[in-house]
């Protein structure tokens, strides 16, 4: 572990503590828009883990999360270093938006450039500053527009060490994904640094259950990595190979009859849809057996719209 290291051309000795806060741009107004960055450093020599949240500005239970283990310093380690950067999508979080202002999705715009959109830009900041101290990194997300997500893990099971990683964060399940092009996932794995999306309640909204499953995964990563020895219980883990959106076969007005986070067997109703008019009402069965880990929380939907997220144990991918 380096004695300093540097963000911004700020130095971070090992057992010093310091906020950054790395102007980005200003707004129309002039106001000066920083990204605050908290840097935890140990006396003693581990690890350096990234935990990030808010890449999309709606999204505010990683917010959450990792503002509660600020506060109550849980999050400062023994061994190793945090880079903690609670809120990256500062303009999307002023505007309770996913996006940036010229429609750019941040999480879309990875590795950036130092010339181009804002999102861009702001991606280039972080592969730039932050992903080249780090060894692994976790970075919080919530279901988006009115989908909600039970608290898992999306990791590209191809890559071991990810999936290592992922187990000793333990939430309830564990999904393999190949991260999305441009991703901040993708660009980091590139740079050969492994990032784990958490994915947990729903956009605007905080889910208690989902905080603490992320609050728990930390402090059990950073047991995993020799940086902290917390008491913390033991997460029950299921780990699956593969996730599918079952979809609206017709437009009209979308009934659950399961919830997140529940196990499903084939054939069984999972929600129906109807027309307003009370002529129809189509059952929609489970295709296999599974678990629930998103829903869409949107009660009038049109063909094609997917309705229920349904992670499986075997085959599907
Ligand atoms: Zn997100």
């Amino acid at each position: 572990m380096p004695d300093v290291i540097a963000i911004n051309e700020v130095t971070v000795r090992k057992g010093e503590n310091k906020e950054i806060n790395l102007n980005i741009a200003r707004l129309p107004t002039q106001t000066v828009i920083d990204l605050p960055i908290f840097v935890y450093r140990a006396a003693e020599d581990g690890p350096t883990i990234s935990v990030t949240a808010g890449l999309h500005g709606d999204e505010i239970n990683g917010i959450e999360t990792i503002r509660r283990m600020i506060y109550n310093q849980s999050i400062i380690p023994h061994a190793g270093t945090v880079i903690a950067i609670p809120v990256v999508n500062v303009y999307g979080f002023i505007h309770t938006s996913r996006k940036f202002p010229d429609g750019k999705d941040l999480n879309r715009s990875f590795p950036g450039s130092s010339s181009g959109s804002l999102a861009g830009r702001i991606a280039h900041v972080l592969m730039n500053e932050v992903v080249p101290h780090i060894d692994c990194g976790i970075d919080f997300h919530t279901g988006g527009a009115s989908k909600e997500n039970y608290p898992h893990l999306r990791c590209n099971f191809d890559f071991p060490r990810s999936l290592e990683l992922a187990r000793a964060f333990a939430p309830p399940f564990v999904v393999n994904s190949k991260a999305p092009d441009h991703s901040f996932r993708k660009a980091a794995a590139l740079q050969g640094k492994p990032i784990l999306t958490f994915e947990g309640g729903e956009s605007l909204r905080l889910h208690d259950f989902s905080i603490r499953q992320g609050i728990d995964g930390i402090l059990r990563l950073m047991k995993h990595l020799g940086m902290k020895n917390s008491r913390v219980a033991n997460g029950e883990t299921r780990v699956l190979p593969g996730s599918r959106w079952r979809r609206a076969q017709y437009s009209g007005l979308f009934r659950a009859s399961v919830r997140i986070g529940e196990q499903i067997r084939r054939n069984q109703v999972l929600g129906y849809i109807a027309d307003p008019f009370g002529e129809t009402d189509y059952k929609i069965k489970a295709q296999s057996d599974g678990y629930v880990i998103g829903l869409n929380n949107m009660c009038v939907v049109n063909k094609g719209e997917a309705l229920i997220h349904i992670a499986a144990e075997g085959g599907e991918k």
